[in-house]
């Protein structure tokens, strides 16, 4: 079996990578990875992987390709699995060619994993087709940067110039005044669409369409950069109707979650899902008690209680995961009554297959008391498994209702010790549009990594709090949350983002 796969990690969207791609970055000894439109990926490599950069960004080589050609070399014969990751396709100027016949002369078996190439991700996310039947018969793949140590151009301007072919131009946002100009030179009207397309697939994606004529003034009054690939051709024509990417409601908009990792991934999906740069800043941690005995007495004693309420995903989680390790499941609750302090919370119960009798119609605290009360449960024994450190008005008021109530912390909430710099960067280059914060303990965290008196600098920048309690805490601070949501769950928060942005 080979031990080297030269792999491609696709045009940016993260989505956009193989599955096949995700296996070998999963499990590989040594990355080593170029220039990519997206680094996220390497958060899959295995702990102990040994992870190289030999990149090259503009005209900054890292590392010569003969330097790279060997560097692969050398690693595989150690017997090792490597991951050779590069932008888009490993094959479509990728100088992957080039690495392959360097291990076949050293007798290296390898695999290739073909990537998705920029030249057809990019147009298509700026609803361009690259071949369409009105339009074209053909696509043509060039470089727009030839090798400059060689003598003679391998382009045939006049094969480009009279074809009708879509020309899909990689590295040529330097050359573009002498790529259009060649093109009409040799036949092409002057008029033909040309579409430039940056960051192709990426929440930061721009593109603009001009005609060959034009297209090189218009970039340089736009002080046009790279990467970005160029497309020449009548198919250029229906970016307007199919554009569907640029369409997206938060497109381009940073957005900073601080939720904690473990909880944050709906969130940051859905924000990522329309449009938006998404800032993951996780202030908080979701972290086990240190000894679980007193929630295993409370377990085997929970035929006394009358009512569980469970206030958040993580107090039903941590709450099964003792259940399950003391050998029980969901027939422990019998005919109690279950509470649920929101959606998610409920969707959680169900999951295990408890239908909760109880939740409210509104998520803060205060509501649920009501709810409950509605139902008869002054005068109960109620059980709420929780984080430790936690707001007491539910205990309270039940307590007040004459309930008798026993708090059970079955996790808890940590400061996570990272460096607020990324963030204050993004902030300071204007990438950032809204911080959301889901709970107190977020706000009280960010604060801690990120001062008031920074986050006071950048006044554009807008605070979104899932609800009344957590504006408060904001409020504290000496802020004034832009967004509070209708609704108090993360579905409200992204409404409330979506109607900031209408
Ligand atoms: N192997 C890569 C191409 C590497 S050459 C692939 O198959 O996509 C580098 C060039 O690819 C850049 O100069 C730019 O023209 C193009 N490119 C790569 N990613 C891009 C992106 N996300 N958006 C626009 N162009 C991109």
């Amino acid at each position: 079996m080979a031990n080297v796969f030269l792999v491609g990690a696709g045009p940016g969207d993260p989505g956009m990578l193989t599955l096949r791609a995700k296996e070998i970055i999963e499990t590989c000894d040594v990355m080593i990875y170029d220039y990519l439109a997206n680094a996220d990926f390497l958060k899959w490599c295995k702990p102990d992987c040994e992870i190289l950069y030999v990149g090259k960004k503009g005209g900054d080589h890292t590392l010569p390709q003969d330097k790279i050609n060997d560097l692969i070399v050398e690693k595989a014969k150690s017997g090792q699995t490597i991951c050779r990751l590069k932008g888009g396709d490993p094959y479509v100027f990728g100088r992957g060619g080039e690495e392959g016949e360097e291990l076949v002369e050293a007798g290296i078996d390898f695999e290739v994993v073909p990537g998705i190439t920029a030249g057809v991700a990019a147009p298509a996310y700026a609803g361009i087709p690259v071949t369409h039947r009105d339009h074209t018969t053909s696509v043509c793949f060039i470089t727009g940067h030839e090798d400059p140590t060689k003598s003679e151009s391998g382009h045939n301007w006049a094969v480009y110039g009279q074809s009708t072919s879509t020309l899909v131009f990689y590295m040529g946002v330097g050359n573009l005044p002498m790529i259009a100009e060649n093109l009409m030179k040799n036949g092409r009207a002057a008029d033909t669409p040309v579409a430039l397309v940056r960051w192709g697939t990426r929440c930061n994606q721009t593109s603009m369409v001009s005609t060959l004529e034009n297209v090189a003034a218009e970039a340089e009054a736009r002080k046009w950069k790279a990467p970005s690939i160029i497309i020449v051709g009548g198919v250029c024509a229906l970016h307007d109707k199919l554009a569907w990417f640029e369409k997206k409601p938060l497109l381009g908009k940073g957005v900073v979650v601080t939720r904690a990792r473990e909880q944050a991934s709906g969130l940051v999906n859905t924000l990522r899902g329309l449009g938006a740069c998404v800032h993951e800043f996780p202030t908080i941690s979701v972290e086990h008690l240190d000894d679980y005995n007193e929630v295993e007495t409370a377990i085997l004693q929970l035929a006394r209680y009358q009512w569980v309420v469970f206030t958040s995903v993580n107090g039903v989680k941590f709450f099964w995961e003792q259940l399950a390790a003391i050998g029980l499941d969901s027939r422990i609750f019998g005919g109690m009554e279950i509470a649920a302090i929101g959606p998610a919370t409920a969707d959680a119960l169900r999951e295990r297959g408890i239908i909760p009798d109880f939740v409210p119609d509104k998520y803060v605290a205060e509501h649920v008391v009501s709810g409950l009360l509605e139902r008869g449960i002054q005068g109960s024994d109620v059980l709420i498994p929780r984080a430790r450190v936690a707001r007491e008005v539910l205990p309270e008021e039940l307590k007040k209702a004459g309930c008798n109530v026993t708090v059970l912390p079955v996790y808890e909430t940590k400061l996570v010790q990272a460096s607020g710099e990324e963030i204050e960067e993004a902030m300071k280059s204007g990438a950032i549009r809204y911080v959301t914060f889901t709970s107190s303990s977020t706000v009280e965290n960010f604060f801690e990594l990120i001062s008031p008196e920074t986050l006071r600098c950048y006044p554009d920048v807008k605070i979104a709090s899932i609800g009344p309690v957590t504006s408060k805490t904001v409020a504290r601070f000496g802020f004034t949350p832009a967004l509070e949501p209708e609704e108090y769950t993360i579905p409200g928060l992204v409404e409330a983002l979506l109607a900031d942005n209408k």
